[in-house]
């Protein structure tokens, strides 16, 4: 299959995917959503390959979905996603369903990440089984920050633990890799130019394992979860996340995202803490 916005590359059972839009840190477009799916379910379907990893070119894992680009702006104003439902259903094709899938899915998975993993990056990252980080990357979700609640998959409080996960939202700062050691979110932290290296490392030795064992096991993991809520908080909060367009479309002053106009996502939120600065 030809990709465009990821490298898909195979090798002694590994499958690994790569981000490649490094020019944009990675933005999530939509083509990149489809293709990222497309790639995982090519993996899942190989019977040469065991173990999946997703790794991200340049300096950034991802810097979320691709908000900025005109490209972006202008499908965001079109149908289906500029009504209630067809966002609803958009949203929870593109992002919902599909990265719950691969969460789902057979093989163990690794995301390796490095610099900024925001958002749209932060699902990309925690729906795999397993995170390596360098030491240089760090972590954010500022969808408060712009007037909503959450983003789409939402498992961040069963990443960071529910106390930690309110300082993450509320305030919008970043979590550097080893803070997200100490929080459990991620496996391991490694120097940056070792990033490849452990993650392959890891990956040739879970691809090893027999794939009936290695699918039990994960299996029994993930049942455990779903068992502790894990399913159901995620369709709810998708959601809560749906309820947060809604009143940002009814109600522009509410929600930075829909008030920014053709502004940038970071110049429009300096601008607004700089205002609310000088009115303390
Ligand atoms: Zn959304």
């Amino acid at each position: 299959m030809d990709f465009v916005t990821v490298i898909y590359e195979k090798g002694n059972g590994i499958a690994k995917i790569t981000l490649n839009r490094p020019e944009v840190r990675n933005a999530e477009n939509r083509q990149m959503s489809r293709e990222i799916l497309e790639a995982f379910k090519l993996a899942e379907e190989d019977n040469e390959v065991r173990v999946i990893v997703l790794a991200a070119a340049g300096t950034s894992f991802s810097s979320g979905h691709d908000l900025g680009s005109p490209a972006a702006i202008a499908e965001g104003q079109k149908e289906p996603v500029n009504t209630t439902m067809g966002r609803y259903e958009h949203e929870e094709e593109r992002w919902l369903k599909s990265w719950l899938y691969v969460r789902d899915l057979d093989k163990p998975t690794i995301a390796a990440v490095q610099g900024y993993c925001i958002m749209g990056g932060f699902m990309l990252a925690t729906m795999c089984d397993i995170i390596i980080a360098s030491e240089d990357a760090k972590f954010a979700d500022m969808a408060v920050r712009m007037g909503g609640a959450a983003v789409e998959y939402f498992s961040h409080p069963w990443e960071l633990g529910f106390r930690k996960c309110k300082e993450f939202l509320f305030t919008g700062d970043y979590i550097d890799a080893q803070e997200a050691w100490r929080l459990g979110m991620v496996n391991r932290v490694v120097p940056c130019e070792r990033l490849e290296e452990e993650t392959m490392n890891l990956a040739n030795k879970i691809a090893l394992q027999k794939p009936h064992a290695l699918k039990l096991a994960k299996q029994a993991i993930n049942y455990t979860q779903d068992l502790m809520g894990f399913r159901e908080s995620l369709h709810y909060l998708f959601n809560i996340h749906q309820l947060s367009h809604a009143y940002g479309a009814l109600d522009p002053s509410l929600s930075v995202l829909a008030s920014r106009g053709n502004k940038g996502l970071k110049e429009m939120l300096t601008e607004r803490d700089k205002k609310f600065e000088q009115t303390k």
